[in-house]
């Protein structure tokens, strides 16, 4: 993948995952009057800091010049090299409710403790939940310690240039974007991308982070802007024809919830089925039973749907008077 260029003093890296979709995720440098501030800086381990170190030196960037690494949001592909960079004196920043969720980070096995529980109850079959329990922490996770800086929205205190924290759940439970008012761009992480709209989880029966992933849709195109620079593929030159799609896939694939359950009543697992009816390999079968569990919830909480809470969960659309 090629650098896109963009003005205003911003640099932009692809660097290499050790997977193929997506193969890159966007590193940005944004130049402060003494220094820089990176945002993101993909997975652990020496191949991706080598590579990332090369890059750096292409671009006249020495690491002690950046003077903040800030994480969008905690996902390996983001942060994973996080303590690398540490280590060479560079203060990293995520933001403030990031510290509840550094053990799940950093413990895979922690991570997916809730997801099992409660799709026992939704009716995943047996292997379903062998292949949850047999998670461990990859190691292009890396250990990530408490962070330097714990950020709160608004104007990021200790840098000259105009660089705000807009929080914006959703994809994860502490994403946030970064809105640079010189040149209007805002750093979307994971939270809008180009081509695919991202995964929204489930973590246990009590999150309903559709819900919240709206909302910080709704939150972004309120915030003027111009461009989108995500955590993957390229510029969004159209931010708000981008979030308006997005919206509507997740109206869309409620809408067909609503349509398959009919007068039925299914358990979570039963939906998903209905809803993803090609083969998935362990890994997007999680994703899609873990979206369709978060679709379930949102329209529960829109009282679209019930949850009957029985030996298996059962869900059903609510009879309009
Ligand atoms: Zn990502």
């Amino acid at each position: 993948m090629k650098n896109f260029k963009l003005s205003n003093g911003i640099t932009h890296i692809p660097l290499e995952l050790p997977w193929t979709s997506p193969g890159f995720v966007n590193v940005y440098l944004i130049e402060d009057s003494d220094g820089y501030i990176m945002i993101d800086c993909g997975v652990n381990g020496e191949k991706y800091f080598s590579l990332l170190k090369n890059y750096l030196k292409e671009e006249n960037i020495e690491l002690n010049e950046i003077k903040l690494l800030i994480g969008t949001h905690m996902h390996s592909d983001h942060i994973g090299l996080s303590d690398s960079l540490r280590n060479e004196g560079i203060p990293f920043a995520l933001y403030k409710n990031s510290v509840d969720f550094l053990n799940e980070y950093n413990d895979w096995s922690l991570r997916f403790k809730d997801l099992f529980i409660y799709s026992k109850k939704e009716g995943a079959p047996k292997s379903f939940l062998s292949d949850i329990q047999s998670i461990t922490t990859p190691t292009y996770a890396g250990k990530v310690k408490k962070p330097d800086v714990l950020l709160d929205e608004g104007k990021i205190k200790n840098i000259n240039r105009d660089l705000s924290v807009i929080f914006t759940p959703g994809h994860d439970q502490s994403e946030i974007s970064i809105h640079d008012s010189k040149s209007k761009v805002i750093f979307s992480g994971d939270h809008i991308l180009p081509r695919i709209t991202p995964f929204i989880p489930t973590i246990d029966s009590e999150s309903n982070l559709l819900n919240d992933f709206i909302i910080s849709l709704e939150k972004i195109e309120n915030i003027e802007h111009e461009t989108i620079a995500p955590g993957h593929g390229k510029i969004i030159n159209e931010p708000h024809k981008r979030i308006r799609q997005m919206i509507l896939h997740h109206q869309r694939r409620s809408e067909k919830i609503v349509e398959l359950l009919g007068n039925k009543k299914l358990t979570g697992w039963e939906i998903t089925n209905l809803l993803f009816p090609r083969k998935l390999d362990a890994l997007n079968l999680r994703l899609a039973f873990q979206e369709t569990l978060a679709h379930l919830k949102y329209l529960e909480n829109k009282k679209v749907l019930k949850h009957n809470i029985e030996k298996y969960n059962s869900w059903e659309v609510i009879k309009k008077a």
